[in-house]
């Protein structure tokens, strides 16, 4: 039988990653960056350089994209607005929002093409190893069509029909993954300006991080609406951040970071929501039931 191909279009740390893989699984691999010389260990190693966006899409059924955003993929598209799709599919693990994936789904699909959305859980070293995932939303038949392809990267996480599924439980992902990455570099921030390196404060990063117990136990008070501050006051929680601001502030780190989860605490109290606990702040946020 001949060699499995695939097309990568996009080759950032990650689309690398995933070309440098599939060459390592014997895929027949085509690339195309936008910076040529992405490409060129890739092609020392055996893939294929298409010249032009439309040419990577048109030399295999299934495209694998790789980009920063949906404008650089519609970037990339518009240069192939030439070329043949029909039958094709691109599975688009390029992050953006829902709405994005959907439209761009339908934008193919007038072109007779299928959109997988794809949204990777792992960072680049991690591609191809076991129990990397990434979530997978679009027509079920492509899916399966090019699992195997798929699997290559990462387990697939099926979602479901709608295109934007996968980036919809991407980007709620995202929302906890920056938010408290930030977090852990401002602390780390605060320790090397007391002169505590950052490996000295690991081990008690760790502990701090280790959050399972606390989405355990809010996640249920959530759907429940069950916001007693029988464990936890929101009034607790903002004089708490106040004292993070204020310890930040004395080491000359910025406090921005903190002040706006003070700001989320203090507007909870002006509400008169102080003595709830925190899960209270899902209505001050504004998510609609
Ligand atoms: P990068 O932003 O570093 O890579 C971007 C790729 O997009 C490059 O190939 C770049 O081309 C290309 N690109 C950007 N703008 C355009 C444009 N206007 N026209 C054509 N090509 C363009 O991202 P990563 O490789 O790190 O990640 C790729 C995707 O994977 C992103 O959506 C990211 O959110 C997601 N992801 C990344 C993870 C990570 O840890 N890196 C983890 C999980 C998901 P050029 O080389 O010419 O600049």
């Amino acid at each position: 039988a001949p060699a499995p191909a695939v097309t990568v279009i996009g080759l950032g740390p990650m689309g690398h990653a995933m070309a440098a893989a599939y060459l390592e699984h014997g895929y027949a691999v085509t690339v195309w960056n936008r910076t040529p010389a992405r490409a060129d260990d890739l092609v020392a190693r055996g893939a294929h350089r298409a010249a032009t966006p439309a040419q990577a899409l048109e030399a295999n059924p299934l495209t694998v994209l790789s980009l920063t955003d949906y404008d650089a993929l519609d970037a990339v598209l518009e240069q192939a607005a030439h070329a043949d799709l029909t039958g094709r599919t691109l599975a688009n693990l390029t992050s953006d929002t829902p709405a994005r994936a959907r439209a761009a789904a339908a934008r193919l699909a007038e072109r007779g093409a299928a959109h997988i959305t794809g949204g990777v859980q792992v960072p680049p070293p991690l591609i191809a190893t076991p129990g990397a995932t990434a979530y997978y939303s679009g027509p079920p038949e492509a899916v399966e069509a090019h699992r195997a392809a798929l699997e290559v990267l990462t387990e697939v996480d099926y979602l479901g029909a709608d295109p934007g599924l996968a980036a919809l439980y991407y980007q709620i992902g995202m929302d906890m993954f920056w938010t408290a990455l930030v977090g852990y570099v401002h602390a780390q921030a605060v320790a090397r300006a007391n002169g505590i390196s950052a490996a000295d404060f690991l081990p008690h990063a760790r502990k701090t991080l280790d959050m399972g117990y606390f989405l355990d136990f809010y996640a249920p008070r959530i759907d429940a609406a069950h916001h007693v501050g029988d464990v936890d006051r929101i009034t607790m929680g903002a004089a708490s951040m106040a004292h993070v601001a204020d310890t930040a502030a004395e080491a000359g780190v910025d406090t921005a970071l903190p002040q706006a989860v003070l700001a989320a605490f203090s507007r909870a109290v002006e509400q008169g929501r102080g003595a709830d606990s925190l899960t209270r702040l899902i209505d001050v946020l504004g998510a609609a039931d």
